[in-house]
């Protein structure tokens, strides 16, 4: 969308165009990873479906929701730059407003930052709260990721899947990096890690032991670009399927 000229996103809406809204984070991805890895693989996702669904993607939202040590790796790290829960709502929730002012009726909002999850949520629902008798509909993605098939999980995991709040910077993440942006990944530097401790409740100030030294929270060697391309071969089509269940073009206004 960034690309385009006022001209060109206006005759876009006439013909039914939606817009697709990336949100990641500014946020330490291990040694290995770039601090942009959420928001590129949210930005890689929209525009690997755009097309087929009639939809531009808009510049992302880049900064996030505070890093929380047992999901991110936590603040301690040089490089995470992050924004509190209400400055992120707003941004969201303005951004969206725009489009809405603008004309669009099909809105996707897609998270990649675990700790976004629930703010994205309320900042979709706010932003639609004074429009609720217009036709616009915003499809809200959590996260980019449905359901893993079993072959899947048993091939890029070895079993089971260790889920999306440990799976920071390791093996999920590194793969798909290695096959959508390997230029930007030094995988010789990475390395498996895990917190001292790892308990099901959080403490603030942050104890040491939650934190990982470095960064990575689990397994990141056992990444690679095969399993990076299968993962995704998985994950847009699913994002894909709901945006044309919710929104199919043939159905705006229904
Ligand atoms: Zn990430």
């Amino acid at each position: 969308m960034a690309d385009l000229t006022w001209v060109e996103v206006r005759d876009a809406i006439r013909l039914g165009a939606g817009v697709m809204l990336p949100i990641g984070s500014t946020e330490q991805h291990g040694p290995h990873l770039p601090l942009a890895t959420d928001s590129l693989l949210a930005s890689s996702l929209c525009l690997a479906v755009a097309q087929s669904v009639n939809m531009l993607v808009a510049p992302a939202i880049t900064y996030g929701y505070r890093s929380r040590p047992l999901t991110g790796g936590g603040q301690g790290f040089v490089g995470t730059t992050s924004l509190r829960g209400e400055t992120l709502m707003a941004m969201i929730r303005d951004v969206l407003r725009e489009f809405l002012r603008q004309g669009f009726e099909r809105l996707v909002v897609l998270n990649w930052h675990y700790e976004n999850s629930n703010f994205v949520y309320e900042a979709a629902f706010e932003a639609l709260e004074p429009h609720s008798v217009a036709k616009a509909r915003i499809v809200v993605f959590e996260h980019g990721l449905g359901k893993l098939s079993d072959q899947t999980v048993a091939k890029v995991f070895g079993g089971s899947f260790p889920g999306l709040a440990i799976e920071h910077a390791a093996t999920y993440e590194t793969s798909l990096m290695l096959h959508l942006h390997p230029e930007l990944v030094h995988f010789e530097r990475a390395v498996d890690d895990q917190s001292a401790r790892r308990p099901w409740y959080d403490v603030i100030p942050t104890p040491d032991a939650f934190v990982s030294k470095s960064g990575v929270l689990w397994k990141a060697t056992e990444a690679s670009p095969e399993k990076g391309k299968l993962l995704w071969s998985e994950i847009v089509p699913q994002v894909q399927e709901g945006i044309v269940t919710e929104l199919d073009p043939t159905q705006a206004g229904k």
